[in-house]
């Protein structure tokens, strides 16, 4: 089993009696040009637990690309689920936010809804899973990730101690998609911008390496592009030797692969044995399919 830092099941695991909430957009706003932030609300949200912020929850979509809003289209088929990640919730205002990233012509059934949707609108949301934490007692900090790991890693930023020292390295597909971020003075925060995400899996590890480390036991924290990730993980693992208990690393989406067949590819990269990685393959194709047939 290749195995290396803490095990991110967000993907590869079902969840376990999805507790599947209706949930309502409030409004829907504009973060940066590539970046949407959807606020929801809804009475749904009455139970929903407190410090969650860096968990993830599951949107569901149907086959054919469309948001699901209530519970009853869930009993009657196969659904497709899109993960994210909650960016802030109010318990008193009764307001989740999730940012999602928008990738243009890319955009598959969450993007695309999140790039249209109005407030009234209402999704089914499962979650939330455990929070992504870092750990706050290590010497130093080294965070990392893209648009898709980015609301992560700023609820990662906004909990750190004052104290805090080290580096937050984020890739964003333009210079206006830098966002301002609640961060500790300790906390260096530099900007990869690329233009192609995906198509460069170099770009984020090119500034990592150019990082000077500090002295002790960082802890790091990656969340990006598959590609990326295996890079990104490779030379932390070979050329920094830290620790599996040291770091959080995974891959959150994958360049030309839909989210079906990314966790066909987080899978094998776990060492699923061959022949249930071609069924999975299978599975993923055939819910391709039907996407692009809509
Ligand atoms: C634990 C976890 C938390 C996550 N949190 C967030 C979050 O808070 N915000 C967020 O934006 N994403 C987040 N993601 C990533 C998100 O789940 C994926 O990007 C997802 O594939 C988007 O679904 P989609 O329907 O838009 O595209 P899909 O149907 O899955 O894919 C369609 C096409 O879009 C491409 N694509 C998918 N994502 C991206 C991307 N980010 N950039 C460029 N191209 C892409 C695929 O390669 C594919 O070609 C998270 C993932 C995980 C595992």
């Amino acid at each position: 089993m290749l195995v290396f830092g803490q095990v991110d099941f967000s993907l590869i695991e079902p969840m376990s009696k999805p507790n599947y909430r209706v949930i309502v957009v409030k409004d829907s706003v504009k973060v940066t040009p590539n970046m949407q932030r959807v606020t929801f609300t809804g009475d749904d949200l009455a139970d929903f637990p407190e410090n969650y912020e860096s968990g993830y929850v599951k949107l569901l979509f149907s086959q054919q690309g469309q948001a699901i809003g209530d519970k009853e289209q869930v009993e009657k088929g196969k659904y497709l689920r899109r993960t994210y990640t909650v960016r802030a919730f109010n318990r008193e205002a009764s307001e989740l936010a999730i940012d999602f990233s928008l990738h243009g012509s890319k955009n598959g059934p969450a993007a695309t809804w999140a790039n249209s949707t109005k407030s009234g609108d209402t999704i089914l949301m499962g979650g939330p899973g455990p929070t992504k934490l870092v750990d706050n007692q290590a010497d130093w900090f080294l965070l990392a990730g893209d648009m898709s790991g980015l609301p992560a890693l700023a609820c990662n930023l906004e909990q750190l101690p004052e104290n805090a020292q080290g580096y937050a390295v984020i890739e964003v597909a333009s210079e206006a998609d830098k966002q301002d971020l609640k961060a500790p003075a300790g906390m260096l925060i530099k900007w990869v911008v690329n233009e192609k995400p995906g198509e460069n899996p170099e770009a984020l590890m090119e500034e990592i390496k150019a990082l000077s480390w500090k002295a002790g036991t960082p802890y790091v924290w990656v969340a990006c592009e598959f590609g990326a990730m295996k890079n990104i993980r490779d030379y932390l693992k070979n050329s920094r030797g830290i620790e599996s208990e040291n770091i959080y690393i995974s891959s959150y989406w994958k360049f030309d692969r839909t989210e079906e067949e990314h966790k066909v590819d987080k899978r094998i990269d776990a060492g699923a044995p061959p022949f249930i990685q071609v069924l999975w393959d299978i599975k993923a194709k055939c819910q391709k399919l039907l996407l692009l047939k809509k």
